[in-house]
């Protein structure tokens, strides 16, 4: 039997909830997409991201054939690029293990890079009907409120108990997907983070944070660490229009990516060209300094424009010269991509 809180949600996803957007379609593809870019970001934000992604990936043939760079540069700007490239990998896999035809249950959906759990659960969820718990952030907080869970929800005892519940909630396979919506549409439209709207809440009438005034102090927040903050200098090496980017390593942060080069100070740049870059270069010019978080760490980034003389050069595949709209239209980080618009040049003469 469909429990209590599965029926008012399904009843209530149907009538409030979203349903068009544009991966609630049959094909499994489209929804792991999907999956995948929400990870870690709202709806709004992968919204167009989704749509030219589609347009060059139209399918996993494609994504799976494509170089690892086309994949990075269309997910430019959408962050965590680890996701980029399990994705492409998990691609890999598909057509090669599974001749193409996604795995149809969570349990084999989960072998894949980049799929966890809650991400395997979603996925069977919608394109196979499949009766499966999801738990993602979302979830975590409307359970932990609506059962009254104290304790930090990413801490493995809570987490169990979060799944024991899930499990529990869960109504027959006919209802999977608009259930599994209606967690997701809850979690991100009525019950979030700061300000959960309560009265239009469908699970209020049994809801403990609500009846016990916790609806603040659940989910028990994360034990506060002091922040890392870690800096560097990011060198804008100009030759003409031109600006020198290298290809970071596959793993890592911005893992494949393409970067300014990086020393450790303003005082070692010159040094730093030469004996690194094999570029000799005049005394620069700090043109920007910010900062950029990370999930465990601050960076703070001082932008130096250095001028290389004409006639000196790298040639190796990991570096590279670029136009500035080249540079944009292939995979930089986000804050790079910032640099490069605030920033025209060239920016020394
Ligand atoms: Fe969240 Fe309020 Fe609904 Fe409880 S009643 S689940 S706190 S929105």
């Amino acid at each position: 039997m469909t429990p209590h809180f599965a029926q008012k949600l399904i009843h209530w996803q149907q009538q409030h909830g979203r349903n068009d957007l544009p991966w609630q379609v049959s094909d499994p593809y489209r929804i792991w997409l999907s999956e995948i870019m929400l990870q870690q970001t709202q709806v709004a934000t992968v919204l167009p991201y989704y749509q030219t992604f589609l347009e060059r990936f139209p399918d996993v043939q494609t994504l799976a054939q494509a170089p690892l760079d086309d994949v990075l540069a269309r997910w430019s700007g959408l962050g965590y690029y680890t996701r980029a490239r399990n994705l492409h990998l998990a691609a890999q896999h598909i057509v090669a293990q599974h001749g193409g035809a996604f795995p149809n249950t969570a349990a084999q959906l989960a072998e894949l890079p980049g799929i966890g759990r809650s991400t395997a659960a979603a996925i069977a969820a919608f394109a196979f009907g499949e009766r499966a718990a999801i738990l993602d952030g979302n979830v975590r907080r409307v359970l932990a409120r609506h059962a009254g869970i104290a304790g930090y929800t990413g801490a493995n005892t809570v987490q169990e108990q979060l799944w024991r519940i899930a499990e529990q909630r869960l109504p027959n396979a006919e209802h999977i997907a608009s259930y599994t919506q209606g967690l997701m549409d809850l979690g991100s439209l009525v019950c979030s983070r700061s300000k959960p709207n309560c009265p239009a809440c469908p699970v209020q009438e049994d809801c403990i944070a609500l009846r016990d005034d916790l609806t603040r102090t659940l989910p028990t927040p994360k034990p506060k660490k002091e922040q890392v903050v870690r800096s560097t200098v990011m060198l804008l090496i100009e030759q003409g229009d031109a600006i020198l980017l290298l290809q970071r390593p596959p793993s890592g942060i911005w893992g494949g990516l393409w970067c300014l080069p990086e020393c450790d100070s303003t005082l070692n740049a010159s040094q730093y060209c030469q004996s690194t870059l094999g570029l000799q270069v005049c005394s620069g010019e700090i043109q920007a300094e910010f900062s950029h978080t990370f999930t465990h760490f601050r960076l703070d980034i001082t932008v130096l424009a250095v001028q290389a003389s004409v006639g000196t050069g790298l040639a190796d595949s990991q570096s590279r010269w670029f136009s500035r709209q080249a540079a944009l239209q292939t995979g930089i980080p986000a804050p790079l991509r910032k640099v490069l618009s605030t920033l025209p040049g060239p920016l020394l003469r």
